[in-house]
């Protein structure tokens, strides 16, 4: 067949600028992240030292367009900066994940005047960017969130909250869905806003305290009658819930380039620590039991590597079956997440258990990529929608 045997062959392999991408990231990363993980989990605290090494590096949000003074890196590329931020440190890669979560729904929808608005401080690392969609009583079901928007003349006003807000307390910008017909609901009835902090009436509750992801607060956002221009909705009102959905079939794929980050970070450790373990006389990557062990890990996360590269050049492309890709290459990969960093306190042995080696932290961290920005079950969910509406 035509155009079949090209000796040009280029398929199935990383651009070079992906490559260098990657090499740039990891030196930084082995510099200034992987030496600060251990502490960065055990204070709790916002890594600020990080987020500047990575505004200075200009790898924040790298996906930001260069029409707005960002880097214009593509879907792809964005995920090599939160996969390698993540081989080290989890809770240092949702800045650039979640500035890019926070700010998807002004890329897939907002008007110029938004964009113009904020997407530049983003770039320049004035503020970082939150996404705010789930509140206490609607987690998997957002659509029966109760924050409230109502029309002032040209003015909306905003009561209510939202839970579970990552970066809440260091982003400065806040993209909130809010219900502003309540007949309507997810068919009409939500609108996305950007809140601001510092906007009157807007407030932070207690930080949570989390399993994993330590050093990236996640806290409620609360709206005591916040009143904001009309020039701060994105998108038309009531498009926010597929404002809110078309984000997450974007940025789902870089949860799981986070996944794929973390479960990187246990293998190279479990490999290396099998290397030098002696036990019964000789190095424990010599037992075939374990062996097989580590290739399986290896086999896992390298298919699911291949699958959110895959999932984000469709997320850079805007390919119909996004929906579908990027759902499916979030639960496959982070599914991998959580065995490949539980087999890897394994090959650790009681060392694994402890917190002297990272495994254990790189184990707690994996959790989360299976709940948030949708769980596993809605995943599921979302795919199973997918292929049964094709056949
Ligand atoms: C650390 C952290 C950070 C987060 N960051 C953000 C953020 O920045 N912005 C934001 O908006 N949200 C954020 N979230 C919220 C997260 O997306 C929700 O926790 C998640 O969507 C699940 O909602 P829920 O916790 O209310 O669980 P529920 O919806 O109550 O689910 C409970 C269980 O029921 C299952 N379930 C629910 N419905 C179904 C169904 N139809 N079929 C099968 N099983 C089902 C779920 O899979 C789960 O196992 C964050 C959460 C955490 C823990």
């Amino acid at each position: 067949m035509a155009g079949l045997g090209n000796p040009d062959f280029d398929a199935f392999r990383l651009l070079d600028e992906h490559e260098a991408l990657r090499e740039a990231v990891r030196a930084l990363v082995d510099d200034k992240i992987a030496p600060r993980a251990a502490e960065i989990d055990e204070t709790g605290e916002f890594p600020q030292d990080v987020y500047e090494a990575l505004v200075a590096a200009d790898l924040h949000a790298i996906h930001v367009p260069e029409q707005y003074g960002g880097q214009g890196g593509d879907a792809l590329a964005a995920c090599i900066v939160i996969e390698e931020v993540a081989r080290a440190c989890a809770a240092s890669s949702l800045i650039p994940a979640v500035n890019k979560l926070g700010s998807m729904p002004l890329l897939v929808s907002g008007s110029e005047e938004v964009k113009q608005a904020y997407l530049p401080p983003l770039a320049r690392g004035e503020g970082m960017f939150s996404y705010g969609l789930s509140e206490p009583e609607a987690g998997s079901d957002a659509g029966g969130m109760r924050t409230r928007a109502v029309r002032d003349g040209d003015d909306w006003v905003i009561d209510g909250g939202k839970r579970w807000i990552t970066n809440a307390g260091v982003s400065k910008f806040y993209t909130v869905m809010a219900v502003t017909d309540p007949e309507k609901r997810t068919r009409g009835g939500i609108t996305a806003f950007v809140i601001e902090d510092g906007d009157d009436g807007f407030s932070y509750g207690a930080h949570e305290r989390k399993l994993g992801i330590h050093g990236s607060p996640t806290r409620e956002l609360y709206f005591d009658n916040v009143r904001i221009p009309d020039t701060r909705r994105v998108g038309d009102v009531g498009d926010g819930f597929g404002v809110a959905m078309r984000t997450l079939d974007h940025t789902r794929v870089t949860i799981g380039a986070q996944a794929v980050g973390i479960a990187q970070g246990a293998l190279d450790y479990a490999v290396g620590y099998a290397k030098e373990r002696k036990q019964f006389g000789k190095a424990i990557a010599e037992f075939q039991g374990l062996q097989f062990m580590l290739a399986d890990m290896a086999i896992k996360l390298e298919a699911a590597r291949q699958m959110v590269y895959v999932a984000a050049a469709k997320s850079e492309r805007g390919d119909a079956d996004l929906t579908f890709f990027g759902a499916a290459a979030k639960c496959f990969a982070s599914d991998v997440a959580m065995e490949v960093t539980t087999d890897a306190v394994q090959v650790l042995g009681g060392y694994g258990y402890v917190k002297d080696y990272p495994v254990e932290r790189m184990m707690r961290d994996a959790k989360i990529t299976q709940i948030y920005e949708g769980t596993n079950q809605i995943q599921r969910l979302v795919v199973a929608r997918q292929l049964l509406a094709k056949h």
